[in-house]
């Protein structure tokens, strides 16, 4: 089983002459003298302090590994907040800004391309995808994750290694803990313990791979969260006010001494796992991005068949809804045209999903003939051409509208008569349709979990941010199938 290890490396809060600035550094040495290679997740804003310190044997030692970017401002989830408070394409500018400006300073920082965006404490968008994916990365703890095992997925058309925060039914290929329990013996071999349950669960359960999530470098030496310091209720405190206020807390020299000494034994136990195969980001990109660059007939007539049995945009083991939908409509298209469906269509995986809630219930509901559903799979390759994404909402000759569910269901529906019959439909039966994958509101659910941290103004509006990241659910799928 491949193992992706990283390390969210934070903390503006604690000063330099706290003596703690090396701790990502033998963090990094330990992982270079036992060969095991790792990923750190780096907030820009450390970045740049590291840099300002002179702290280049640090920044060394980390590049000796990958480096991710784990957003611009330690503090308050300001990209989660800039997304909420916008609709989605004003939120996309917010968040495109402050997700290159975090990618150059990494880069610049670290002498390296960065190889991945990633969400920090609740700070996710699913337009931090969408920049990842402007930007040729994958991203990283991502709550888009496809069934059945929720491990690496693709959502808002790159590849996502997912943290995903609801139960599911097969275990969960995530592991973290180790933050306070290496300064702690008991809690160390306890935790220890639980590491290699969760190994063996997984493997049982055939996960491909387990991300892990040793320790925050910050949390060896710091007791509680350095952010809830910085911007407790998103109220910013300026750093010449923290000296006066209560701060979080520092272990003593022999607990940080005893916390790498664990660390360390942690890192062996990996190094000698006969099971475990640790693999950088670029390599989990390599092994699990190649992707078909075509749907074949056989992948439309089978996704056609499992959203008509099941009565949902169901979710396939290969292409998302947003491909399907698009290959169902160019594949009708040329039926009607040459009078055969095409062998295969070219997958379009850069067409988002909708930004607005379809209707569930079409507008005027009855039947709709042949050439009216020609009309909607025209409607729908030409909205989705022009915007990128698909529409929320197509009309009818008449103008009554029809939403996406509806209209998905009624392409899937010609699609099976075709095949099965070998003619086109005279008229369908127009009725309601879910208006994404039945996931979605799960998905939607961890995005509004935003409400709840204690980083955020209270009262805020998450329902921007549910929208648009259960509606992103048509550009999931999974992509350990490679
Ligand atoms: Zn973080």
């Amino acid at each position: 089983m491949d193992l992706i290890i990283c390390h969210d490396t934070e903390d503006v809060y604690t000063p330099a002459n706290a003596g703690f600035d090396a701790v990502p550094m033998r963090l990094a040495e330990i992982y270079s003298r036992e060969g095991v290679p790792a990923n750190f997740m780096v907030i820009a804003q450390r970045a740049q302090l590291l840099k300002e310190r002179g702290r280049e044997d640090v920044i060394g030692a980390m590049r000796r590994h990958s480096i991710g970017v784990h957003t611009r401002w330690d503090g308050m989830p300001y990209d989660a907040t800039e997304a909420a408070a916008r609709e989605w394409d004003e939120g996309l500018s917010a968040v495109r800004q402050m997700e290159t400006e975090a990618c150059d300073i990494v880069g610049q920082v670290f002498d390296t391309e960065p190889v991945c965006l990633s969400a920090h404490a609740l700070n996710a968008a699913p337009q931090m995808h969408v920049v990842a994916r402007e930007l040729g990365l994958p991203f990283n703890y991502g709550y888009g994750a496809a069934p059945p095992l929720f491990n690496i997925s693709r959502y808002c058309g790159t590849l996502n290694l997912p943290f995903y925060t609801r139960p599911i039914s097969v275990e969960k290929p995530y592991f973290e803990g180790f933050d306070d329990a290496l300064s702690d013996q008991p809690e160390f071999e306890a935790h220890l313990e639980r590491f290699e349950q969760k190994i063996d669960a997984c493997l049982a359960a055939k996960q491909p791979m387990l991300l892990m999530h040793p320790c925050h470098p910050f949390k060896i030496y710091s007791l509680d969260w350095v952010d809830f310091y910085v911007s407790p209720n998103g109220v910013t405190i300026p750093p010449e006010e923290w000296p006066r206020r209560r701060g979080p807390g520092q272990r003593a020299w022999p607990q940080v001494e005893l916390a790498l000494r664990n660390f360390r034994r942690l890192v062996q136990y990996i190094r000698r796992h006969p099971h475990l195969n640790p693999i950088s980001i670029p390599e989990a990109v390599a092994k699990y991005g190649n992707l078909p660059a075509v749907i074949g007939r056989l992948d439309l007539y089978s996704a056609a068949q499992r959203t008509c049995a099941l009565h949902e945009v169901a979710l396939d083991d290969r292409f998302t809804p947003a491909e399907l939908a698009i290959g169902f409509a160019e594949s009708l298209l040329v039926f009607a045209k040459e009078g055969n469906l095409p062998e295969q269509v070219a997958r379009d995986n850069d067409c988002l999903g909708p930004t607005d809630d379809p209707l569930i219930t079409p507008e005027d509901t009855g039947q709709v003939g042949w050439q009216g559903v020609l009309g909607l799979a025209d409607g729908l390759l030409s909205f989705s051409r022009e915007k990128r994404r698909l529409p929320a909402n197509l009309a009818l000759p008449g103008g009554s509208r029809v939403g996406l569910g509806s209209v998905y269901h009624l392409l899937a529906q010609s699609y099976v008569r075709i095949v099965e019959q070998e003619q086109a439909p005279d008229r369908l039966d127009l009725w309601r349709f879910p208006r994404q994958p039945r996931l979605g509101h799960e998905i939607g659910q961890q995005y509004a979990d935003l409400a709840e941290s204690q980083m955020v103004e209270p009262n805020i509006d998450i329902s921007r941010l549910y929208r648009h990241g259960k509606l992103q659910t048509w550009t999931l799928a999974p992509a350990w199938r490679t």
